[in-house]
């Protein structure tokens, strides 16, 4: 019998977990049983992605570079991955602000729930932590670049939101072994080939946990999930987030077809299972083992290219990410009755771009960085609770459907970028063998 494609079974068993979380939510004792017993197969699955993660970057970016002709294909990969990651954050922003500025959903909100909202939330342990995190970060405008260089591999290695002091190790180790003699490297070479096989045989070995496990996370999101009345009345808010997000993947997929000649279907077939991923675990540095095996295998993108890629995107390419910034500082500042000039709204496209440079890979971080945006708009700093405490109750929903955008953008230039250097390939690679020839 044909097995059921992967992300038809991830499919089921979001679909199980959902249902699953609602009928044990009616019962009183169904929260703690789902904590208990159910939610740490979820966690477990996502330490599993995480503990692959480094190195799996490591490995497969030294392969990629020192696998190359010379270090000008890897000027030119960079180069163009920046500049697109650039254009399409500032295109995220844009139709964000076009969005926001036109159905303006922050008017309607009435001054009773902006009270109950600040009565419920405003003290919350998350807002208040969010706020402190974010303001204490006394940063210069070049910081990025001196936090990117590691003094000290180890911890880099040993720090998961360090990931992009491992690329930069990567990058320099992988560009030295290309600088030296090849006879004297081959070993390496070959040590480094077999380290890559064995890690993505282990993505694959942890991806036949991932049915279960995403049963096991919808399952306790649900569970956990509070007062849904809350929820309907930031539904204008929420329904402009998702409708900018649908119309970024709408873009994606042009570009996709415009660029790369590859119809959406063949797109969207290819990753499934990463955005699914993305979408359970909130997490784009979680679901990055996946999304580098689906666009490396199914979407035919050589290695050379999404080896560098995927791992910088997930760290500073967020679309989603900063489409939501831009909604949610403009709904803010609307519902406060903020005003907001023209220059603001130009602000908010440098530091949406900047605060997704900034953001990290994990749930919630969009919401950290959010701060920083309102800060550079002048917004009040005693007002900062109040504002978030009206996005709060629909954060964890919008995360998860803007890590999916996060994922998929960062897909989508892996196939630009590799068809604009003749390095997307027809025919899956066979560079590995699949789970089912165990
Ligand atoms: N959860 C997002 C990600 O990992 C970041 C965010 O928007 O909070 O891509």
């Amino acid at each position: 019998m044909k097995k059921l494609p992967l992300h038809w079974q991830i499919v089921i068993g979001m679909v199980l977990g959902v249902l699953f979380g609602l009928l044990i939510s009616s019962f009183s004792w169904g929260g703690r049983f789902v904590n208990d017993w159910i939610a740490p197969f979820g966690t477990i699955f996502i330490k599993l992605l995480k503990l692959i993660a480094i190195p799996l970057i490591f490995t497969s970016l030294v392969k990629g570079i020192s696998d190359l002709k010379d270090i000008s294909s890897f000027r030119n990969i960079g180069v163009r991955t920046i500049l697109i990651y650039i254009s399409t954050t500032v295109v995220a922003i844009t139709i964000g602000l076009l969005l926001v500025n036109t159905l303006k959903p922050g008017t309607g909100v009435s001054p009773e729930t902006i009270d109950e909202l600040t009565r419920t939330y405003a003290q919350d342990e998350s807002i208040t932590s969010n706020i402190r995190e974010a303001t204490q970060q006394e940063k210069g405008p070049l910081s990025f670049l001196v936090e990117m260089v590691p003094d000290n591999i180890f911890a880099a290695f040993a720090n998961n939101s360090l990931m992009l002091q491992v690329i930069f190790f990567a990058i320099a180790f992988g560009i030295s072994m290309l600088l030296i003699d090849p006879k004297k490297v081959k070993p390496l070479n070959k040590l480094i080939d077999g380290l890559n096989e064995v890690i993505l045989k282990m993505v694959d070995l942890i991806m036949l946990m991932a049915p279960f496990a995403v049963f096991a996370l919808l399952a306790q999101i649900i569970a956990s999930s509070g007062n849904m009345e809350i929820l309907q009345k930031l539904l204008f808010y929420g329904v402009t987030v998702v409708i900018g997000l649908a119309i970024m993947i709408t873009f994606y997929l042009l570009v996709v077809y415009l660029v790369a000649g590859k119809s959406p279907g063949w797109f969207i077939k290819g990753i499934a299972p990463a955005q699914l991923l993305a979408f359970s675990t909130s997490s784009s540095a979680a679901t990055l083992p996946v999304t580098m095996e689906r666009v490396t295998d199914h979407l035919g993108v050589d290695n050379e290219v999404s080896s560098f890629v995927l791992p910088v995107g997930a760290t500073i390419n967020m679309d989603g990410t900063s489409l939501y910034q831009a909604v949610a500082a403009i709904f803010i500042a609307q519902a406060l009755h903020f005003p907001l000039e023209f220059t603001d709204q130009l602000i908010i496209v440098l530091t949406a771009l900047l605060a997704s440079i900034g953001s990290a890979a994990v749930p919630g971080a969009g919401m950290v960085m959010l701060v920083i945006v309102l800060e550079a708009i002048g917004f009040p700093a005693d007002k900062l609770a109040i504002g978030l405490a009206l996005i709060f109750a629909i954060d964890r929903p919008l995360d998860m459907l803007r890590t999916v955008v996060n994922v998929t953008g960062d897909s989508m230039v892996s196939v630009v970028v590799a068809k604009s250097l003749g390095k997307l390939h027809n025919k899956k690679s066979s560079s590995h063998h699949s789970i089912r020839s165990l």
